[in-house]
C-alpha cells in the first residue's frame, strides 16, 4: 500500500532525513525476528530531532501511522510495518554523547548496538548491565521499547532499572525530556517508567540517558550438566542462598535444546545432557577462593558433576545467544517467553511439555532460569491455528502459575490481545488513556502492544 502521491511529495519536501519508498529497498524492513511480514509505504532516516518533529507532524496530517526500528530483532512483531506504515529508521543513530564517569552515566543516541556500548565502556570500568542473546544486534533504543533483558538481568534487573532519563518525541509532536541524572527523586509516579516497554506506541526516543555499574575484573562462565528432570523449585534457593559466591546469571538449556547447541557451536558447549550456564564475578585476586567457594555452592546444591569453566563469560553469552538459531535449525517456529515465580517453574516446565504432548508440537526448553523465564520453542507452523492455540495454553498457564505473558520480549502484535489477562480492563484503560495524551491520531505503531484493531489504512495510502 504504497503513499498517496500528495502525502508522498509533503513528505519529500518537509523531512529532510534519507527516504525510500523504493519496494525493493523496504524488504529489509518488512519483518523483524517473529513470522510476521508487512511491507510499509516508506521507510525514513531521520536526519536529528526537529527532523522526526517535522515527520511526526506529517505523519499526523497524513494520518500515516509510523512504526520506529533498531535493529529489528524483536520476537513478537514489535517492530513489523502496519498496513501503509513509514518506518522511521534509528539504526544510523548511534552516537555516544556522554560518558559521565563521575555520576556513572552515559547518554546514547538510540541506535547504539548493545554489544558496542558494552565494549565502549570497558576501557571506563563501567557497564550497562543488560545484555539480551540478541546484544550483536539490537540496539538500546529497541532494548528501551521493550524492556529488555538477559542474562545478567538475574542479578542486575531489566532495562528499566537502569535508563535514567529519556528525550522522546511524543505521538503528538510534542518533545518531551523525563527522568533525573541523580540516584533517586521523589516527584510522584514514574512518568519515565510509562515509556520504557512502550514499543513505539507513544513517542520515539532520540537520546537516552543510562545509569551504569562498575565493571567486575573478571567474569567466569561455568557450565554444569545437570538431570533432565531437576527439580528447581527446591535446587534454586538452595544455589542461590547467598551472596557469596556471587552469580549474575543462571541459565537453563534442556537436553534438546543443549544437543542443538553443540552441534551449532560445533561441540563448544556439552550436548548429551540438560546444562545449567552460570556467571560468577570475581576480581584478579579472588578467583581461585571465589571458584573454590562456587564449587562448594554447587555440592550443597546437591550436584555432582564439575562444571566447566570458560574463563571470559562474554565468550559464553555469545554462544548461549545462538540457542534460537540453534533450534530453529531444528524446526522451531516459534519462540515464547514467560516467566513464574521460582517456586511455580517445575508446574511450569510440566505443563508446558504436558502442552506440548496434547497439541503434539515438539518443545525445546531454554532461558533465564534465574529469573523463572522460560523459552518454550515450539516445532509448529506460526501461522497455524495450532500455534494460535498452544500459545493460548501457555499463556493460560503462565497466569495461572502466578506468572508474566511476557518476562522480556514485549508483547507486540501477537499478545497484544491478551494484555486485559495481566493488567486487567481498568489497567488497560488507564494505558490507553496515557497513550491517548501523548499520542492522539493513534499513529505509533498502531496494532502493536493494545488490544483492538490496527489504524485503518490512512487517507495518506493511496
Ligand atoms: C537471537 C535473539 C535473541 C534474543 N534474546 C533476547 C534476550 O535475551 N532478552 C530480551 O529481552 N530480548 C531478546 N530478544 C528480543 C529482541 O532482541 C529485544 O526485544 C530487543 O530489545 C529489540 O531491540 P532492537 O534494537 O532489535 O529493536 P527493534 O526490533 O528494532 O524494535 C523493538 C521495538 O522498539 C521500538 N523502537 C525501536 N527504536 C525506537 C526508538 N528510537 N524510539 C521508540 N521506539 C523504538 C520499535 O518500534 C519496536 O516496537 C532476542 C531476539 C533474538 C532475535
Amino acid at each position: 500500500m504504497p503513499l498517496s502521491r500528495e502525502a508522498s511529495e509533503a513528505l519529500r519536501a518537509e523531512v529532510s532525513g534519507v527516504k525510500t519508498e523504493d519496494p525493493d529497498a523496504l524488504t529489509r524492513f518488512a519483518s523483524d525476528a517473529s513470522h510476521l511480514y508487512q511491507l510499509p509505504a516508506a521507510a525514513v532516516a531521520p536526519r536529528d530531532r526537529d527532523d522526526v518533529q517535522r515527520l511526526v507532524g506529517w505523519a499526523r496530517r497524513w494520518k500515516v501511522p509510523l512504526v520506529g526500528r533498531g535493529g529489528g530483532s524483536s520476537l513478537d512483531g514489535e517492530s513489523v510495518p502496519p498496513p501503509g506504515s513509514v518506518v522511521v529508521d534509528f539504526s544510523g543513530w548511534n552516537a555516544l554523547v556522554e560518558i559521565d564517569d563521575a555520576d556513572r552515566l552515559v547518554r546514547v543516541g538510540p541506535g547504539v548496538v548493545n554489544r558496542d556500548l558494552h565494549q565502549t565502556l570497558a576501557s571506563h570500568g563501567l557497564f550497562f548491565p543488560p545484555n539480551p542473546g540478541s546484544w550483536t544486534t539490537s540496539t538500546i533504543g529497541g532494548n528501551t521499547a521493550t524492556n529488555a533483558s538477559g542474562p545478567r538481568s538475574f542479578r542486575y534487573g531489566s532495562t528499566r532499572t537502569w535508563v535514567r532519563g529519556l528525550e522522546v518525541v511524543l505521538g503528538s509532536g510534542e518533545l518531551l525530556r523525563v527522568g533525573h541524572r541523580t540516584r533517586k527523586a521523589s516527584t510522584g509516579p514514574d512518568l519515565l517508567g510509562f515509556f520504557v516497554g512502550s514499543e513505539g506506541t507513544l513517542g520515539f526516543f532520540t537520546e537516552v540517558c543510562l545509569a551504569l555499574a562498575p565493571a567486575p575484573q573478571r567474569r567466569i562462565g561455568l557450565v554444569l550438566a545437570v538431570p533432565d528432570d531437576l527439580v528447581f523449585g527446591t535446587t534454586l534457593p538452595r544455589l542461590l542462598a547467598s551472596p557469596m559466591p556471587a552469580f549474575s546469571a543462571v541459565e537453563y538449556l534442556d537436553r534438546a535444546t543443549a544437543a542443538a547447541l553443540s552441534r551449532f557451536a560445533s561441540g563448544r558447549l556439552p550436548g548429551d545432557t540438560a546444562l545449567l550456564l552460570l556467571e560468577l564475578e570475581s576480581s584478579d585476586t579472588q578467583e581461585g577462593s571465589d571458584l573454590e567457594r562456587a564449587a562448594q555452592r554447587l555440592v550443597d546444591a546437591g550436584f555432582r558433576e564439575e562444571p566447566v569453566v570458560y574463563p571470559d563469560a562474554d565468550q559464553l553469552w555469545t554462544l548461549r545467544g545462538q540457542s534460537g538459531e540453534a533450534v530453529e535449525g531444528e524446526g522451531v517456529r516459534v519462540h515464547e517467553d514467560v516467566a513464574v515465580p521460582w517456586s511455580r517453574l517445575d508446574e511450569l516446565i510440566a505443563g508446558t511439555r504436558a502442552l506440548s504432548a496434547r497439541h503434539d508440537v515438539p518443545v525445546r526448553l531454554f532461558g533465564h532460569l534465574g529469573d523463572g523465564n522460560l523459552h518454550p520453542g515450539f516445532v509448529v507452523d506460526p501461522l497455524s491455528e495450532r500455534s494460535r492455540a498452544v500459545r493460548r495454553d501457555l499463556v493460560m498457564l503462565t497466569k495461572r502459575l502466578g506468572g508474566t505473558i511476557s518476562a522480556e520480549h514485549g508483547v507486540g502484535a501477537l499478545k497484544a490481545s491478551y494484555l486485559a489477562l495481566e493488567h486487567g480492563d481498568v489497567g488497560v484503560s488507564v494505558l490507553e488513556a496515557f497513550k491517548r495524551r501523548c499520542d492522539p491520531d493513534g499513529i505509533m505503531n498502531p496494532g502493536k502492544l493494545y488490544p483492538g484493531p490496527a489504524l485503518p489504512a490512512g487517507t495518506g495510502s493511496s
